[in-house]
């Protein structure tokens, strides 16, 4: 999971790139689009909310960070802006969409995001920093039967080391 700072980044980044606004010169109007982007940007992590209600890690990258979620907010963002606010409107819904893709970019198979919901419920990731353990083998495949479990939270160098523990003490035994 990226930091909340680079999702805020992100969303900052955006708003200040669409905003009817920008290029934002007075310093006073300046800093309340860009913050209002990015906690806009950061807002589908309040999903962690209903992870500690209902003491469920599933809840984690599921609907809030869906494309169609996204789709809704920046509606929603529009009804409350006005048409004539429309090119706000739709920095502020880029920054909120922002959220879910860059989750998608990084995080792995089995912490992927759950994108296309209510499509798919598939968690969906770009692999794109998946990384390998120390036996070159991909750590994908074992994500993927993990989907949405607190063990998919443990992260994977703790895995890998956990496993090499493993096969060292099995062939310890073998050579009694
Ligand atoms: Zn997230």
């Amino acid at each position: 999971m990226p930091l909340p700072i680079a999702h805020g980044l992100l969303g900052a980044s955006i708003v200040a790139a669409v905003h009817p606004d920008a290029p934002f010169t007075d310093g006073r109007r300046f800093r309340l689009p860009l913050m209002v982007g990015a906690l806009l940007a950061n807002c589908p992590d309040a999903d962690f909310l209903l992870v500690w209600a209902l003491h469920d890690r599933s809840w984690h990258r599921g609907f809030t960070h869906s494309l169609v979620f996204a789709l809704v907010v920046s509606l929603l963002l529009l009804a409350y802006l006005g048409r004539s606010r429309t090119r706000a409107a739709l920095a502020y819904g880029l920054a909120f969409t922002s959220h879910g893709v860059l989750d998608f970019i990084t995080t792995k198979v089995g912490g992927g995001v759950k994108l296309l919901l209510p499509f798919s419920s598939q968690r969906l990731s770009s692999q794109v920093l998946e990384s390998s353990n120390a036996n070159g083998e991909s750590e994908s495949e074992e994500n993927e039967s993990e989907t949405g479990n607190q063990k998919g939270a443990v992260p994977c160098a703790v895995r890998a080391r956990v496993r090499g523990g493993r096969e060292r003490a099995a062939s310890n035994n073998g050579d009694e």
